[in-house]
């Protein structure tokens, strides 16, 4: 893994902002270019910065709205270094989790582009042992249980002193996949196997948690950015209430009715975490809620899925506000109405599928769209959501998912 940068070109705040494609230009570069980094693209272009998207497939939907587009392995060090050598990005700013992230250390050590929020952080979060020994460790943060165990021996163990029910996940994954939840000891060895052939690279390791029994679950959108002393503050957006199958969000709302000390709790726990992993940008903090009591779950060092909601919720989208902490600008979390989101299924396993039902979806009052332009589409991929506002969360959420069951995709 080299990199050969020798001229640092690191960005100097606040910023002399310029117009693309020309020497005065911004750039920065989008590793993933899903859904949520295409709004990213697009929030970063309206304030007329150059934009790299980065993903493993082509034609994905971030490429579809930035200045250039790349198609690599981003877990390959050499050519992720190779790719940040050769655009000179002044921000490199991870979309996902699955990437070579000691090739992003190296690039930040050698001064190459500055990382978002920080490689540290994006080192920590892609493995869940990092993120939750830091946090239950070296934060005092409340979690569930927890054990961490490299054999089906080990997670028998586990459970002698955790208990049941209890959650097993590879501590390499995200999105719900090689996690079982397991009611007794004769569901261990199933549990095991499911959770060796879905982590995201084969580590053998997984994470052994208590069943929180919540009553409700959140994302805490967190904001770190320049405030008006010209140092980092942060900032809390109204707390998102979501709806999960399958380790999947089907469904968000904006905001979640919470009792005066459950949210000052959160608002701590969301502090603490965010100022620990540093850098600016917006951070998902999920977090278990009972009763008055929060337990710290995950938090990605990015936007969240749950907060497309913002959407249509907020005076600035959870991305406007990605962009505007990544440049140095200021930010603003103001809710303007209540709202929701619903997510669109592929349903189909086709590519260049088409989209029946739009303008019945459109047709609910206070909706919109939006199709993400994915080039494939599997039964269980998320293709479009559709964020709808009202008066109450309630009507917002049936807003939502009466307009996202409107769409019907076609292969
Ligand atoms: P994760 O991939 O860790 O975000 O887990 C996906 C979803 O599984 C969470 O959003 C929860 O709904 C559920 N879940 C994960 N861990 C636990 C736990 N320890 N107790 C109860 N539910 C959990």
């Amino acid at each position: 893994m080299q990199l050969d940068s020798t001229s640092s070109h690191l960005p100097v705040l606040p910023l002399q902002f310029g117009t693309p494609l020309t020497d005065s230009a911004i750039r920065v570069m989008l590793l993933g270019s899903g859904e949520l980094g295409k709004e990213v693209v697009i929030a970063l272009q309206r304030l007329g910065v150059e934009v790299i998207a980065v993903d493993r497939y082509p034609n994905a939907p971030g490429h579809q709205v930035a200045h250039r587009s790349h198609t690599i392995d981003m877990s390959d060090p050499d050519a992720l270094l190779a790719l940040i050598e050769s655009e000179k990005p002044h921000f490199v700013v991870p979309e996902i989790e699955a990437i070579a992230t000691d090739a992003l250390a190296l690039a930040e050590e050698r001064g190459a582009a500055v990382v978002i929020p920080t490689a540290r952080a994006t080192q920590l979060t892609m493995n869940r042992e990092g993120i939750r020994r830091l946090a239950a460790e070296e934060l005092g943060l409340p979690t569930s249980a927890y054990a961490f165990a490299d054999s089906l021996e080990q997670v028998q163990a586990a459970t002698d002193r955790i208990g049941f029910p209890c959650v097993i996940k590879p501590v390499m994954s995200s999105s719900g996949k090689g996690q079982s939840t397991v009611r007794s000891a004769d569901d261990l060895p199933a549990a095991w196997d499911h959770a060796m052939a879905g982590g995201r690279v084969n580590h053998g390791r997984v994470i052994v948690e208590g069943f929180v029994d919540f009553d409700y679950e959140i994302t805490q959108l967190t904001v770190r950015a320049i405030g008006e002393n010209g140092a980092v503050q942060t900032s809390f957006c109204d707390p998102i209430g979501h709806l999960q199958q399958s380790g999947d969000y089907v469904e968000s709302w904006q905001p979640q009715p919470m009792s005066q000390r459950a949210l000052a709790a959160t608002h701590d726990v969301a502090e603490k975490v965010t100022t620990a992993l540093g850098g600016r940008g917006v951070f998902g903090v999920e977090l278990f809620v009972k009763g008055d009591d929060v337990y710290f779950s995950e938090v990605s060092p990015r936007p969240h899925d749950t907060g497309l909601v913002t959407l249509g919720t907020q005076r600035l989208s959870e991305f406007e506000l990605h962009a505007r902490a990544i440049l140095g600008l200021p930010v603003d979390t103001t809710l303007i109405t209540p709202g929701a989101s619903a997510v669109i299924y592929g349903g189909v396993e086709a590519a260049g599928i088409g989209f029946d039902g739009v303008a019945d979806a459109l047709a609910v009052p206070e909706t919109d769209l939006r199709l993400f332009g994915k080039p494939e589409s599997f039964t269980r991929r998320r293709m479009g959501v559709a964020v709808s506002t009202a008066g109450d969360v309630d009507t917002a959420r049936a807003r939502a998912r009466e307009a996202a069951s409107k769409v019907h995709p076609i292969g």
